[in-house]
């Protein structure tokens, strides 16, 4: 059988209630992969705390003292989980792995799972995607929203799996194709499945939280999907093209039709309601696209500045 070293790559901001039953069971879904022979004994964990404020990184310096097979980063600031997955990603790269499955610090996803992204691996998968079999767990708002969303890309062109969160394996092959994408946003659910590598899905049930409190709000998740849209589909901006286009063709036919009115029939207008609508609704409309157009002139800035991605305090190797 092939043996595989495995890096699992945890994000976590603020997890200190979670943290220590976490690693515990992390530690013990390797040693118990290691007993059936699927991954090496130089596997390991690597937590990267996304700027934390209270003890995850005192947790984390315990554990790496006690033993080696826990590592991580820390970041000066909190930069939001996907730059804490893409470091985790990057570090794995570098220190050694032969593939990295990234998981929750609140363990919401099923760690048993691993186990079936490893024998997919193995079955030559370069990127194994995790499914969600429901979202029981979520409240209405988020689980109405994330259906929105995920409907919203798929009607850009996004090819992303309904109800895939960012619990998945990838294989060293596919961080090295990461590597070479520079870009500042990478959006990792458009990203790892637009590459074209042999992918395969595992589905898994979500668990409630362990401890604490979800550490996304409404602004965060909306800011995850408006750089999910603009790193991934420029189809709105064409929207916006073909809707003033229309708007344009329609302007032109409403004047053509109030020159008849004014030279055949002498008509003097009186629909001053119409006229306070129509300029409201094109107001807003011209607003909207401004708005849009402004969401990639904003990514484009900056991409253009190209800042580096994060910036990392510690590390332990
Ligand atoms: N997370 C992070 N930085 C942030 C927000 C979240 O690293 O700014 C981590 C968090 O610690 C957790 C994962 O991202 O490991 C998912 O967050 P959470 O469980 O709060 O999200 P939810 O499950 O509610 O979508
Ligand atoms: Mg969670």
């Amino acid at each position: 059988m092939k043996k595989t070293t495995l890096a699992i790559v945890v994000p976590c901001y603020n997890e200190e209630l979670c943290l220590k039953a976490t690693i515990a069971r992390l530690l013990e879904v390797l040693r118990m992969l290691e007993q059936k022979g699927k991954i090496k004994e130089d596997s390991y964990i690597y937590l990267v705390d996304d700027g934390s404020t209270d003890d995850t990184w005192n947790i984390i310096t315990e554990y790496h003292k006690r033993t080696h097979q826990v590592r991580g980063a820390r970041f000066i600031r909190n930069y939001g989980n996907q730059k804490a997955l893409i470091a985790g990603y990057e570090s794995v790269r570098n220190i050694g792995c032969d593939c990295a499955v990234s998981i929750d610090a609140d363990l919401q996803q099923d760690e048993m799972a691993i186990e079936k992204f490893i024998d997919e691996f193995h079955n030559g998968a370069q990127i194994v995607s995790g499914i969600r079999n429901d979202r029981k767990t979520d409240g209405f708002i988020k689980k109405n929203t994330a259906l929105l969303f995920y409907k919203t890309m798929h009607l850009l062109g996004v090819k992303i799996p309904v109800n895939h969160s960012d619990y998945r394996l990838v294989s060293k092959k596919a961080l090295d194709i990461m590597e070479e994408f520079d870009e500042r946003y990478l959006f990792l659910r458009g990203f790892f499945n637009e590459l074209g590598l042999k992918t395969a899905y595992v589905y898994f049930d979500v668990k409630p939280r362990m401890a604490g409190n979800s550490k996304f709000n409404i602004v965060s998740l909306t800011r995850l999907a408006l750089e999910g849209i603009t790193s991934y589909s420029i189809r709105p901006l064409r929207l916006v093209t073909i809707l003033g286009f229309l708007m344009g063709f329609f302007g032109f036919l409403v004047g053509v039709e109030t020159i008849i009115e004014k030279i055949y029939f002498n008509n003097s207008p009186n629909g001053w309601a119409t006229a306070v609508i129509l300029s409201c609704v094109f107001g807003g409309l011209q607003i909207f696209c401004l708005g849009i157009i402004g969401e990639y002139v904003g990514q484009v800035f900056r991409e253009v500045k190209s800042r580096p991605r994060y910036i990392k305090s510690e590390e332990l190797k």
